[in-house]
């Protein structure tokens, strides 16, 4: 008898309802492409039809040899990388974030397409494999506790499972956590990035981190300081060596290494 209930039928219609959209925030109904919904054959890796796949900004000009981000002149490293400390060996990411990167990014973060992580994450990993990474262990950049409860999850969590389980390496959940709630990076302009970061991070079991090789896991790079600040702890309680792998990073403008790259980044969070 479908939908019977003892107390009257509506607890399981209502559960019915929940587990449906439940559902559908897990798992795509049929195969669509992710940006611009046409209909697929088969399922590909990337979740992309080949137009959209095309036409995905990929990081793949001119990139800061430290923190991947894509350059506009001919340095070897732009401004930020020469003139602070960072702890990371080097940062890669797939795309630029712009056009449909920041689509995909936006609809994993905000619109709750959890179910976008896998197909994002099978990006990174054959980055992980192009540029040669060696590391073994995975890592997410946390969220604090209240903005995880806000949220629901983690993206980075959700990407960094997803890779970790692609190259078979251990996943360090819950290692490094987030102990201050601290002002988000994308409504701060870059000279206070830096300072914003500033320990907020802790290691909770230095062990699980000794002499290992990490590979963090983040959504988007934008200046780098939060990754630079979760690297800094991290091989603070020993670890070895930490390389950074993200979906996406803006782009670095010589010109502006405040103003016009942090307005581009803040419209597009909105
Ligand atoms: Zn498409
Ligand atoms: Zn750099």
């Amino acid at each position: 008898m479908k939908g019977y209930c003892p107390y009257g039928g509506k607890p399981l219609q209502k559960l019915n309802i929940a587990l449906e959209n439940i559902a559908k925030t897990l798992f795509v109904d049929d195969c669509n492409c992710l940006v611009c919904g046409r209909e697929l054959d088969f399922e590909p890796r990337s979740g992309l039809c080949t137009n959209c796949l095309d036409k995905l900004p990929l990081n793949s000009g001119e990139i800061c040899r430290k923190c991947g981000r894509i350059l506009l002149n001919e340095a070897d490293y732009c401004n930020t990388c020469q003139n602070n400390d960072r702890y990371f060996n080097v940062a890669r990411s797939v795309c630029v974030y712009k056009d449909d990167a920041v689509k995909l990014v936006h609809a994993l973060k905000f619109g709750g397409h959890r179910y976008y992580a896998p197909y994002m994450a099978s990006m990174m990993t054959d980055k992980y494999l192009d540029e040669g990474f060696d590391c073994d262990c995975v890592i997410a950049v946390p969220l604090s506790a209240k903005r995880k409860r806000k949220r629901g999850y983690n993206q980075a969590d959700l990407l960094a499972r997803n890779i970790s389980r692609a190259l078979k390496l251990d996943y360090l959940d819950k290692v490094v956590i987030k102990t201050k709630d601290n002002e988000e990076q994308a409504k701060l302009g870059h000279a206070k990035r830096e300072e914003n970061v500033k320990d907020v991070y802790s290691v909770c079991d230095k062990d699980a981190v000794k002499g290992r090789k990490i590979l963090l896991v983040d959504d988007v790079l934008t200046t780098g300081a939060t990754a630079s600040e979760v690297a800094r702890v991290l091989i603070k309680a020993k670890a070895k060596s930490v390389s950074v792998l993200t979906f996406a990073s803006t782009k670095y403008k010589v010109a502006s290494e405040n103003a016009a790259e942090e307005e581009d980044y803040e419209e597009q969070m909105v």
